[in-house]
């Protein structure tokens, strides 16, 4: 089957209850009942301040969590400690090597037509300058759209700045159209030629906070200097550009490239009476970029999925096993969750889904479940409408650490949260503790544990899916 075809009819499964209002002329049906013991554990995770002990727990003693670093390593340590104090089963690492990459120096001026210092960070993965700095014209490309139709002699030697116009959304859908200039920028630069390249910050912020984020190198491109300007500096070279005289930059970036080192991913469990049934895969990523805490990207989502998950674990053991993992080295590539698969992947699993995308509440939420699973997926919206959480139109299967294995056809729940200020922060030194609401956590932990005590009992068969993409 097509996706269009899937979406059609994931739209028309659930188009009786998320109708436009104009089409509502009659009473919807009546919502799937909701089990009793589901409402009384869901209600009473509002008042659970075990993530918040989670997050504080992390970026306190531990830290930013730079992936295969020994900063990464003690935050394994600690999530072990941590998952066996809470009583969870199974707890253990799976480690797996990797390439390591540090951030060195890094500073910016414009060298003309009006000298200035700029902020800016190196993205992760980005090649280095020579240590006495690399000073080259300048190439302004207002999209990532503009840079893939410019012809290689007008940006070959120079350094490429590519802007974007990146708007705060509660889907995080902006991320998504201007997220290229970060992610795949750079090598398009440098297969053209370029010195270097110099981003507006993939940031809705306006402040003087550069946001790093990885960069990806295509096998045969050799990676060159990638950095990301803060908006406000980005603007600054704009402004420039708009009074048509020349600018010229100088960059200092030298980060390297530190050989393989060790990543992994920490893995608990909450064990189910019925092995048969499949696993429920839940979890977040325990890495984080090196300049703040990593509280809301990504202690707040491991620290979510777990409170939920203590949740069932303290209650009469569930059908299905419900396993948390605390991902390693998501922030570079992905790595933990490919690794994840490698090594799980032929395991039964019933359903996967993840928490990335900060720590402010539930919004929505979206499936990818088997035609067998339907009513599933009809009382899940019921158990979680009191909380604020509308059925979404879309197809479920979002998410870097869990994307890996829900390609392998594991069906998928996302409960999708307001990323209404998460670009704000995100991948900056302003990424701590205080940018957490310990009420919108708790509603983040109530959502995750209606659902793991809807799907960790489920009845029904939950078998393979087309996997969305
Ligand atoms: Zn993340």
């Amino acid at each position: 089957m097509t996706r269009l075809a899937l979406a059609l009819l994931a739209l028309a499964s659930s188009s009786a209850l998320s109708a436009p209002v104009a089409a509502q002329r009659t009473a919807p049906p009546a919502p799937a009942p909701v089990d009793p013991k589901v409402a009384a554990l869901r209600d009473a995770a509002l008042k659970d301040d075990l993530a918040y002990d989670i997050v504080e727990g992390l970026t306190t003693e531990v830290g930013q969590r730079l992936a295969a670093t020994d900063a990464e390593a003690r935050a394994r340590t600690w999530a072990v400690a941590r998952l066996k104090a809470l009583g969870f089963r199974n707890v253990h690492v799976e480690t797996y090597q990797m390439p390591v990459w540090l951030r060195g120096a890094e500073t910016a001026e414009i060298v003309a037509p009006f000298p200035q210092a700029l902020k800016l960070v190196a993205l992760g993965n980005s090649g280095a300058t020579p240590a006495a700095g690399l000073t080259a014209p300048v190439a302004v490309f207002r999209t990532y759209g503009d840079l893939a139709n410019a012809p290689a002699d007008s940006v070959r030697g120079k350094i490429v700045y590519i802007g974007n116009a990146m708007r705060p959304t509660q889907d995080g859908s902006s991320y998504g159209a201007y997220g290229p200039a970060r992610f795949v920028g750079p090598a398009l630069a440098a297969s053209k030629g370029a010195a270097a390249v110099v981003i507006k910050s993939i940031g809705t912020d306006h402040h003087r906070n550069p946001h790093t984020g990885g960069t990806n190198w295509p096998a045969g491109v050799t990676p060159i200097p990638a950095a990301a300007l803060s908006v406000p500096d980005a603007e600054l070279i704009e402004r420039m550009a708009d009074r048509g005289k020349p600018i010229s930059l100088k960059l200092v970036l030298t980060p390297r490239f530190a050989g393989t080192g060790t990543s992994g991913n920490v893995i608990a469990e909450v064990p189910g009476s019925d092995p048969k049934a499949g696993i429920v895969l839940v979890g977040g990523h325990l890495d984080s970029w090196d300049l703040g805490t990593g509280a809301i990207d990504d202690a707040s989502g491991v620290a979510i999925t777990t409170a939920a998950a203590k949740r069932l674990l303290d209650g009469p053991r569930p059908r299905r096993t419900i396993r948390v993992v605390w991902f390693g080295a998501e922030e570079p590539g992905g790595y933990g969750g490919k690794d994840y698969a490698r090594i799980h992947g032929g395991e039964r699993h019933a359903t996967a889904g993840e928490s990335d995308f900060g720590a402010d509440r539930v919004w929505r939420f979206e499936v990818n479940l088997p035609d067998s699973a339907k009513a599933f997926g009809d009382r899940l919206q019921s158990a979680l409408a009191p909380l604020g959480i509308s059925r979404g139109a879309g197809l479920g299967g979002d998410g870097t650490d869990v994307g890996p294995t829900m390609a392998l056809g594991v069906a998928a729940i996302d409960l999708n949260q307001d990323g209404t200020r998460y670009f704000d922060t995100h991948h900056t030194p302003d990424d701590t503790l205080d940018r957490i609401d310990p009420e919108q956590l708790r509603q983040n932990v109530a959502a995750w544990t209606a659902m793991l005590a809807v799907v960790a009992n489920a009845p029904e068969d939950i078998g393979p899916v087309t996997p969305r993409r």
